[in-house]
């Protein structure tokens, strides 16, 4: 054996030591073995998403393209319970979440503001239970809501004490609270789906849930597949918008990928919806069925 070949010989050996007992391989290994389940992905619109006039249009159209879910605003949402149950009436279409929509915030130093947030959130939710919904999407302070609460132990403990009391009123109304992380430039105060999730976990409360945007993701989350498995049994919905501009799926081209995070909804048996949250930049003819096709290729890939 020549020196080169020795050498050859004993990186080529060391090399496949080195891989098979490190705790990437093993890791890896793990990972292949595990099942992932045959949970299909369910697709839902927010109220602007598809192309349409009025919302029996948009109803329409998601039902030939295989979207089960919808998103409506919170906004005035009991004075729309009447409508929307007519709408839904015979579609193979459920509400998946409400979109905030309420007054004042939960962290406001304000008593008066909190006291708004309360009695408008509290209606939004018999609203949501009214038409059937999985969950009432809140923020506890966005980064424009001043004065704020300081980010302190204390506050989490307040926090924690008062989505116990509104997770009362959503389970009584068969529904649920659903904490959103957003990215550091619109709500500093809960950024990742862990910190969500963890908050969840100390509310120990059935009507206390969390869930993770991609479009925050990509600026606070190292992982999509760790965040979203970070969410557990907490996680109750989930958003999407393309990735750079948060615009249709696929609109941003190469950065669009969910496949990690669809790879983790899947391996938990995910049964929520995964809603689009986002705007157009394009034709929205052609860039929704685009969007719906990149997005079940990704899931089939995932
Ligand atoms: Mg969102």
């Amino acid at each position: 054996m020549n020196r080169r070949d020795f050498l050859r010989a004993t990186l080529l050996g060391s090399a496949a030591v080195a891989v098979a007992s490190s705790p990437i391989e093993l890791f890896a290994a793990k990972d292949k073995s595990k099942k992932k389940s045959k949970q299909p992905l369910r697709i839902s619109f927010q109220e602007g998403t598809a192309p349409g006039k009025t919302l029996g249009d948009k109803l329409d159209y998601m039902e030939a393209n295989g979207v089960v879910g919808f998103e409506p605003g919170g906004k005035g949402l009991s004075g729309r319970v009447a409508e929307i149950n007519k709408l839904l009436s015979g579609r193979n279409i459920k509400v998946s979440a409400i979109c905030a929509g309420f007054d004042g915030f939960i962290l406001s130093q304000d008593a008066a503001t909190r006291k708004i947030f309360d009695v408008t959130m509290k209606e939004i939710i018999e609203a949501a239970g009214a038409i059937g919904s999985v969950g009432v999407i809140m923020v506890p302070a966005f980064n424009h809501q001043v004065p704020v609460l300081p980010h302190t132990a204390d506050t989490r403990a307040y926090l924690i004490e008062q989505l116990q009391l509104l997770g009362d009123h959503a389970l009584k109304n068969n529904t649920t609270i659903i904490l959103e992380p957003l990215n550091r430039k619109e709500a500093f105060y809960l950024r990742q789906v862990a910190d969500a999730a963890s908050i969840c976990r100390d509310a120990n409360h059935d009507g206390v849930r969390c869930m993770g945007d991609f479009w925050h993701m990509t600026t606070e989350e190292p992982s999509d597949y760790g965040a979203f498995f970070s969410g557990g049994k907490y996680l109750q919905h989930v958003h999407i918008a393309s990735r750079g501009t948060r615009n249709m799926p696929g609109e941003d081209g190469e950065v669009d990928n969910y496949v990690d995070g669809f790879r983790a909804l899947k391996e938990m048996n995910y049964p929520g919806f995964v809603s689009f949250e986002c705007g157009c930049k394009t034709n929205r003819e052609e860039a929704v069925p685009t969007a719906l096709k990149l997005m079940r290729e990704q899931w089939e890939k995932a």
